[in-house]
């Protein structure tokens, strides 16, 4: 990612809607492929793996892309909502 474009990012500000957030990753032994790729394709880098190869969302930051949504609309592992009126990302446009 060019500066410029993190420069650009680092202006929007995102409201934590503290114990609800809109994305849910829905528990699990072993994560499939697409969930996998989340950690590596998130945007905002949501999603990590944790010492036992599970995935993990904070939602904290969350762009509201709807990429996740996306590519695991097929494999149930993600419960997606948008946030709360007020709560969420504030992109500073212009
Ligand atoms: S909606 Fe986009 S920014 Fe938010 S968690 Fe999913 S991929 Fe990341």
């Amino acid at each position: 990612m060019s500066d410029d474009v993190e420069n650009r990012l680092f202006q929007n500000r995102y409201v934590v809607d503290t114990g609800k957030p809109h994305i849910h990753v829905v528990p699990h032994e072993t994560p499939s492929e697409e969930l996998k790729a989340m950690v590596h394709v998130c945007p905002a880098g949501c999603y990590s793996q944790n010492e036992h190869g599970q995935v993990e969302i904070v939602a904290d930051g969350c762009m509201e892309c709807g990429t996740c949504r996306v590519v695991c609309q097929n494999t149930g592992e993600i419960e997606w909502n948008y946030p709360r009126g007020g709560f969420g990302v504030l992109f500073k446009f212009g």
